[in-house]
């Protein structure tokens, strides 16, 4: 379920400090320590999880409250526009193995010329 050595996990036992900007019995919401946008939340689950890799179909209930939240935290923004990233594995940029999505609102990721 927690992962010793897993900042955050650490983070989510309270072990190290972080802002917190919701929390459930299975979610933890937290501000990004190197920010992005001016809105920049790491939705995780409590639960260690390493990525999406290691998601299973017991895990059900868990990704419907991942999205649930997203939902929650989208629908309080005044433009109700975010964008949700999710880094699975080193090489896609993955740097803290613990699953999480990143939420960013208030800044166009795309007015650089990145497309999707
Ligand atoms: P990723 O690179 O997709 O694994 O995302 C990890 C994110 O965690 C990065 O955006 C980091 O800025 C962020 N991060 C790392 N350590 C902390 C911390 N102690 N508190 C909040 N965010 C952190
Ligand atoms: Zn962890």
């Amino acid at each position: 379920m927690s992962d010793v050595s897993c900042i955050f996990c650490k983070i989510i036992r309270g072990e190290i400090k972080s802002p917190v900007i919701y929390e459930n019995e299975h979610i933890f919401v937290i501000q990004d320590i190197h920010p992005k946008a001016p809105i920049h939340y790491l939705i995780m689950p409590k639960k260690h999880l390493e990525n999406m890799l290691s998601i299973t179909p017991n895990d059900n209930n868990l990704c419907w409250e991942m999205f649930a939240v997203a939902q929650e935290l989208g629908s309080k923004l005044p433009s109700k526009a975010f964008n949700i990233i999710a880094n699975n594995g080193a090489s896609a940029g993955q740097s803290v193995f613990h699953l999480h999505w990143h939420f960013l609102a208030g800044k166009n990721l795309y007015e650089h010329g990145l497309h999707l």
